[in-house]
């Protein structure tokens, strides 16, 4: 699970160059603007991430003075999300221990996201995805998430100092899609569920999209216990950032089910090119680099590396980074993206 809310060391604090009353602090790869001599370097403070739901009962200040504030699952609150306060980038919300109680004994790192009662905003899914469920995800294959890279400054630099390989991909911003072949027997997933396969599923557009591009007939065929990850793209999922006008799949993971390990980028390009022979009308997300070390172990440097046009967008979400052994993985979000999509 995602830490959403931790206690982090504020490794610095300094004047903001355009306002006379605010300070900019950072902790991690992140960086927040908060109120002039709140915090000094070297405290400790909680750290809230963007996409974080905070319950009005310890944020009140978060609700503008005449409105009414966001409810989320019950729940009413705010949810944190990237802006730009006199130029400067500021994400999240970095708040003093004191809002905590005295049963918590503070340290770094500790995760206080379920003692304050955090919540991860998610947008609604559309009636056109969410689909009857015979079950959760499947416990076989592994989910999709990729962890922000300002969360993983040390592993980074580790990946960094060793001369890692990676692959870069670029991220699609519609939903997760998981096909999968086990023993002769076919699921669809959406991210969080196994989609039941019957007529009360027949217009959920998971579904359509697996039958429709033939990737399920070619996964019989091909007969490897495998599942297919891909990013379901097209008319309202997300902002439909790509304009597209119908629906596809662009593959980006395809987890070997027997020996329980992602293909490596070359078998996974071989395992796709033999399901398109065999009729598959799939796609693959944009290749950026097959094989590269990284360019730096600077989270800015990769940050800005993020920003760039997608398939037809101007602005794209942003990079998927998986190192050639699969064994690590992170994602760089373009902050132009998250600026203009409101997240
Ligand atoms: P997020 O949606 O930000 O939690 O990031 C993880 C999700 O990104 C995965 O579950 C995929 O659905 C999606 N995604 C889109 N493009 C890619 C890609 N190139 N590599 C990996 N995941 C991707
Ligand atoms: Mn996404």
């Amino acid at each position: 699970m995602r830490k959403l809310a931790k206690i982090v060391n504020l490794h610095t604090v300094e004047h903001h160059p355009n306002a006379d009353r605010l300070d900019i602090v950072k902790w991690d790869g992140w960086q927040c603007v908060v109120k002039r001599d709140e915090f000094k370097v070297g405290d400790l403070a909680i750290a809230f991430e963007i996409d974080s739901f905070l319950p009005t009962s310890i944020a009140p200040f978060l609700t503008k003075p005449g409105h009414f504030p966001k409810v989320f699952e019950g729940i009413e609150g705010e949810r944190l999300r990237t802006v730009r306060l006199r130029g400067l980038l500021s994400q999240g919300l970095v708040l003093p221990l004191s809002i905590l109680s005295d049963t918590v004994c503070p340290v770094e790192g500790m995760d206080v996201t379920d003692v304050l009662g955090i919540l991860k905003y998610e947008r609604p899914m559309d009636a056109q995805l969410a689909g009857q469920a015979r079950g959760i995800f499947p416990s076989f294959v592994r989910k999709t998430d990729q962890e922000r890279c300002q969360n993983l400054v040390r592993e980074i630099q580790t990946a960094y100092d060793n001369g890692d390989e990676f692959e870069i991909t670029m991220k699609l911003d519609g939903s997760s899609c998981t096909v999968i072949y086990l023993d002769n027997d076919i699921r669809v997933c959406s991210r969080n569920l196994d989609l039941k396969l019957d007529e009360v599923n027949s217009e959920n557009t998971f579904i359509k999209t697996a039958n429709n591009t033939g990737l399920i007939v070619a996964l019989q065929a091909y007969g490897q216990n495998i599942a297919v990850q891909a990013e379901l793209m097209g008319p309202k999922i997300q902002d439909n950032r790509e304009g597209l006008t119908s629906f596809m799949l662009y593959v980006f993971d395809i987890f070997d089910i027997d020996t329980q390990k992602y293909l490596s980028p070359a078998k996974r390009m071989e395992a796709f090119n033999a399901l398109r022979a065999l009729g598959a009308n799939i796609e693959h997300v944009p290749i950026i680099e097959t094989s590269t070390k990284l360019m730096s172990a600077d989270i800015q440097i990769l940050l800005n590396y993020a920003e760039g046009p997608s398939i037809v967008n101007k602005t794209r979400e942003g990079l998927v980074y998986k190192r050639l052994d699969g064994g690590f993985s992170f994602k760089t979000i373009s902050n132009q993206y998250l600026i203009q999509s409101g997240n």
